[in-house]
């Protein structure tokens, strides 16, 4: 990640964070919570940065504004031919549909993804030396306590 592009990203960042906190304080405020999440999506578009997915789908396509279930958008579990997930912005009423899939991935889990991405970066991995990096898993055995019930 160039240094540019980090600088774009804590943008981001912070234009995502400032929604939330705007929406959480005073969800009157409807408008300027709409103009960060337009913002931080013109940004993303502008300099061709791919949000993640849990940030994209808390952001509605047509009016721009922050999806927070029970405030800003309604969820509702839907089974016709397959079970969905339906999210309908309360602003616009657009709706997206996600399929209950156990299995589903998307894109930038798969391997494939993985794989394409170092192919594309072709930056040689240097050998760690200055540090161990033998990771002992830290499970320490809690003792649980048994319950008697009397
Ligand atoms: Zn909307």
């Amino acid at each position: 990640m160039s240094v540019k592009d980090k600088d774009a990203y804590t943008r981001l960042n912070f234009l995502h964070q400032a929604a939330h906190l705007i929406l959480n304080q005073c969800p009157n405020n409807q408008a300027l919570v709409r103009f960060y999440c337009h913002t931080q999506r013109s940004i993303a578009k502008r300099l061709v940065l791919r949000h993640d997915p849990s940030v994209k789908r808390t952001i509605c396509k047509r009016c721009s504004a922050l999806l927070v279930p029970g405030i800003s958008c309604t969820i509702r579990q839907r089974k016709k031919n397959r079970p969905v997930t339906v999210i309908r912005c309360v602003t616009c009423g657009l709706t997206k549909r996600f399929e209950n899939r156990r299995d589903y991935q998307v894109w930038s889990e798969h391997s494939e993804a993985q794989l394409q991405h170092q192919t594309l970066t072709k930056e040689p991995v240097a050998p760690q030396t200055s540090c161990d990096v033998s990771q002992t898993s830290k499970q320490t055995e809690t003792p649980r306590d048994t319950v008697v019930q009397s």
